[in-house]
């Protein structure tokens, strides 16, 4: 305890700027959906240079596995593993049926999202708080009846690309903390995915993105001045992963299963495939062996374990909703069922050590510490950092150094506000550790 108390003090002077204790601080969390951690090197951003040179700036951060938009915000708001917040995939799935919906019709499957995990807003909410989402992914659910007090959704086919309602939506939120005196929100910018699918992440369109990116952080500071929120209000920006370019041409041996001798479809009951890198399948009875060994080793680029034999640092494999065999590929491939339906220039959902699947991290206002750089991390750490910026109790979460977890410190209620100091800190002193290890790996 006593080694834990000195490192708290080690984080406290790092990354928080001043003690939080005298009146409740807000917390904006922002996320730029697809914002790779390096976006940028090769662009002019001096609002994101500015908000460096104000607060906190991470080298990168690590999002969980699956690399994909709904199972990392989820673990934004929870701090939980996909494993264990079963939010698992972008879309809903009926293997009984066969039926399966897409990213935006998932939004509003309630139990999809209402699965045992609470997300902070509800949390935030039951602690006597009062939150807000915009265009989050899961605001559209309840959690044990309850959503978050001022929520938007985005409509069908909304546009994600456009400045002037990104400006609108951030004065939206801005008066959600002044009028309503909300203490958190989450607030969702579905760019620059968009455009690093669809161009590619090394493509000029995709830099000219992360310059509207940049002016709407400069806006959304601004418009917390406006506002008058600067001295109580925190603002964590951040993203869900990254983008890797797509190989294509002749001389790439795309991967499709259909192709693969001794693999055959009639075998599946069930599959979820045709989705970028990654896929899952559910064999008939008695066909797990045979399918698998038909695809193991099948192609150089392609990977493939039963659910229990999973690699331990992806952590997606203890979950009823993860099917028997998981695919996934390397960077730069992606994986077909029969023949290739999209053809993207970009893609995510690969293995969350591939540089190219980290996403950017920068924190400002009140409680953080100015003109600080840290070592990577991972996103399931953010949850318990605004749980303490806000006061409250987190629930169950995977933030933290999990030893910390196994000696003994679950059940202490009363010195829970300073745990999640223990827990913060033990992240920093990781960074520390890893930010050498990976200053040798670039
Ligand atoms: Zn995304």
């Amino acid at each position: 305890m006593l080694r834990a108390a000195s490192l708290c003090v080690l984080w406290a002077s790092f990354v928080l700027g001043v003690p939080v204790t005298k009146e409740r601080q807000k917390v904006l969390l922002v996320s730029f959906d697809g914002f790779r951690w390096d976006y940028d090197h090769d662009v002019d951003t001096p609002n994101l240079d500015q908000m460096a040179k104000d607060g906190v700036k991470a080298q990168y951060v690590t999002p969980p596995y699956l690399t994909i938009t709904s199972p990392t915000h989820f673990t934004l708001l929870t701090g939980r593993y996909i494993e264990n917040h079963g939010v698992i995939h972008n879309m809903w799935f009926n293997t009984t049926t066969s039926e399966k919906k897409t990213y935006y019709s998932t939004q509003f499957v309630n139990e999809w999202w209402d699965n045992g995990t609470l997300p902070i807003w509800i949390t935030a909410q039951k602690q006597g708080l009062k939150a807000g989402s915009l265009h989050f992914p899961g605001t559209a659910s309840s959690y044990q009846g309850q959503v978050a007090m001022m929520r938007e959704v985005e409509p069908f086919l909304y546009d994600y690309k456009n400045e002037t309602d990104w400006h609108e939506n951030t004065d939206k939120v801005m008066g959600w903390f002044r009028d309503q005196d909300l203490d958190f929100v989450s607030l969702y910018f579905g760019e620059p995915d968009g455009t690093g699918h669809k161009y590619g992440p090394d493509s000029p369109e995709r830099r000219e993105m992360v310059k509207q990116v940049d002016r709407t952080v400069g806006y959304i500071r601004d418009s917390a001045e406006r506002h008058g929120l600067t001295k109580r209000l925190n603002i964590i920006i951040t993203a869900d992963h990254g983008m890797t370019t797509v190989f294509r041409g002749p001389q790439v041996e795309q991967i499709t299963l259909s192709k693969i001798p001794g693999f055959r479809f009639s075998d599946v009951s069930f599959q979820l495939l045709d989705y970028g890198p990654s896929g899952m399948l559910l064999p008939k009875p008695g066909k797990l062996e045979t399918v698998y060994k038909a695809l193991k080793g099948a192609h150089p680029h392609l990977h493939v374990y039963k659910k229990e034999e999973m690699p331990e640092h992806l952590r997606f494999s203890k979950n009823d909703r993860i099917l028997p065999i998981v695919l996934w590929t390397d960077p730069g491939y992606v994986l077909n069922g029969f023949f290739p339906v999209q053809f993207n220039k970009g893609e995510h959902g690969f293995d969350n050590q591939e540089m190219d699947m980290k996403p950017f991290f920068r924190a400002v206002g009140p409680a953080f510490h100015r003109n600080l750089v840290v070592g990577p991390f991972e996103t399931v750490n953010i949850y318990p950092l605004m749980c303490h910026l806000l006061g409250i109790e987190p629930e169950l979460n995977d933030g933290g150094n999990v030893n910390f977890w196994k000696n003994g410190f679950i059940g202490l209620s009363a010195v829970a506000g300073f745990l999640l100091l223990v827990f913060i800190v033990t992240i920093s002193h990781s960074f520390l550790k890893r930010k050498q290890k990976n200053q040798r790996q670039f």
